[in-house]
């Protein structure tokens, strides 16, 4: 069986098929969009948690190349902000914004408080579909946020988020340690007792 990641960011993608590759599922592809076609598709997500944008994309991107998909819709909640970016954290600072211009905006909105950090999480919820099911789960990441940026490794918010029990930032950790404790490797790892039921039922 062939799984397609249904996201364009290369960096879920890639941490996503790392934490795979640890898992024997004998029999299952881990694919992507670009391995695939040249074409892809820009989703617009409106839902208003992270599990309805999940779902969202699994089910355009299940349309779009017509193959099982599994995607991830994930975002940063930060306590002093009232759980801001939340579902907007890929477009914090506005509908073109990039990571740096979203973590300057989230410095700038701490700042705005006198704050240099705060508790947050991360949040990541994945929804597989095959056409006939749909499979869910969700997983966080618990840590600070501090508004001075540390490390070069990861995406998004990586610089600026200290996990619980470490001094480290995402970024400045070995990948391999980000995606054993990561909101996305938390998902996945309630994904997979989730996914082996579906997947022995499907083999009978
Ligand atoms: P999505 O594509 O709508 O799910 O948006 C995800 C956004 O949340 C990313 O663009 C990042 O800003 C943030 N994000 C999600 N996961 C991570 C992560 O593992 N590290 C850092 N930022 C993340």
């Amino acid at each position: 069986m062939k799984i397609l990641i249904a996201s364009n960011n290369q960096h879920k993608i890639l941490e996503i098929s790392k934490i795979f590759q640890n898992i024997e599922f004998k029999d299952i592809e881990i694919s992507y969009p670009k391995k695939i076609s040249d074409l892809n598709i820009q989703v617009e997500e409106t839902g208003d948690t992270f599990e309805i944008n999940a779902e969202i994309k699994s089910l355009a991107f299940f349309i779009f190349y017509n193959l099982p998909t599994l995607s991830d819709d994930s975002g940063l909640c930060v306590d002093a902000l009232n759980g801001a970016p939340g579902v907007h954290s890929a477009r914090f600072a506005g509908e073109d914004s990039n990571d740096k211009m979203n973590r300057e905006k989230l410095i700038a909105e701490l700042e705005k408080l006198s704050l240099n950090e705060s508790p947050a999480h991360f949040t990541c919820s994945l929804c597989f579909f095959d056409g006939e099911n749909i499979l869910r789960s969700t997983g966080k990441c618990f840590g600070k946020i501090i508004t001075e940026e540390r490390g070069l490794n990861g995406f998004g918010y990586d610089s600026m988020f200290i996990p619980n029990g470490f001094d480290q930032t995402f970024a400045e950790m070995e990948e391999n340690l980000k995606n054993q404790i990561s909101h996305r490797a938390n998902a996945l790892s309630n994904f997979l007792p989730i996914f082996a039921n579906y997947y022995s039922r499907l083999k009978i």
